[in-house]
């Protein structure tokens, strides 16, 4: 068997206005800008990748950001929530600064002995913070959030699915133990060893509706692998009757995608090259990256895209 999985490597999701996102993102949120990219699949519409100072595997939370897109439906078969961890003593800081900003924030609530600050992005998409006492240091040196309050990168993600059985035999193949304790609600949680991005919730919701994808909904959630354990991987989940792609080289990592039993698209990407594979740290998502491919079509291709301000 390959390396257990430590936890989440990037999560994304698909947004509507982009100048609006990148505000959120790094203006509201604090978060930086570490790769400003284009989707190879729809040269017209940007990939936003933000996360800490140095594009951390762990840290990192990417959108397309398709103007005017219609708003998709959260259900089963998505990731419903994305969690971001705060240190334990900044909870206070967040739920004012998230409601003088004017975001869609709810009061905090306990959830598993921490304190859970809910709310959704400028497209709905469902966001929390979770503040623990464990929060890795920050990496966050020029953002506009002071440091100590700074998002230290994923808690983890919940899925909500119509039957979780298969899906909670696959994360206990991938390494994820049950947290010891009592389910809370329909809710039960698996957690990774690491200190970033380490927990999935797993929501059996039998009679939700199914997830529609669009604007305020999420796409992948992507885990983090040793970067000569992918085929590995890929071969351990066609013995469960999945079907893994093959490896794809993303210029930043390579990844191979299945989508699981209960309809969630995973993804698994190599920690390495990294962000800083194009760019120095200095400069992360200052200019328009294209891959090598695209490169000869620059100027066309940037003529083609919304303006970001
Ligand atoms: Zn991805």
């Amino acid at each position: 068997m390959p390396t257990e999985i430590p936890g989440i490597h990037h999560v994304t999701a698909v947004g509507s206005d982009p100048g609006r996102n990148l505000a959120f993102y790094t203006e509201t949120l604090g978060l930086r800008l570490v790769k400003r990219s284009i989707n190879q699949d729809d040269v017209s519409v940007y990939h936003l990748f933000y996360a800490d100072h140095e594009g951390t595997p762990g840290t990192s939370m990417t959108f397309f950001p398709y103007p005017g897109a219609r708003s998709g439906r959260v259900g089963t078969g998505q990731v419903s929530t994305t969690a971001f961890t705060i240190p334990i003593d900044a909870v206070g800081y967040w739920t004012e600064r998230l409601s003088a900003e004017g975001a869609d924030v709810d009061e905090p609530r306990e959830r598993f002995g921490d304190t859970v600050v809910p709310f959704r992005d400028p497209d709905g998409l469902p966001l929390e913070l979770v503040a623990t006492a464990d929060a890795p240091p920050a990496n966050q040196p020029d953002g506009p959030v002071p440091e100590e309050h700074a998002i230290r990168g994923f808690f983890g993600v919940r899925l909500s699915l119509q039957s979780a059985g298969p899906t909670v035999d696959l994360l206990r193949t991938m390494g994820y133990e049950e947290t010891a304790g009592e389910s809370e609600h329909d809710r039960r949680r698996f957690e990774a060893s690491s200190d970033l991005g380490a927990v999935v919730d797993v929501l059996e919701q039998p009679q939700a509706p199914r997830g529609q994808p669009g604007a305020g909904t999420v796409h992948h959630v992507a885990f983090r692998v040793e970067d000569d354990e992918q085929e590995a991987w890929r071969e351990v989940f066609q013995d469960q009757g999945l079907r893994p792609t093959e490896i794809i080289d993303r210029k930043w990592f390579r990844s191979v995608y299945v989508r699981e039993h209960g309809g969630v698209l995973f993804e698994f990407a190599t920690k390495s090259p990294g962000y800083t594979v194009d760019e120095d740290v200095a400069e992360l998502g200052k200019r328009l990256v294209l891959p090598e491919w695209l490169e000869d079509r620059r100027g066309e291709i940037e003529a083609g895209l919304p303006d970001l301000s």
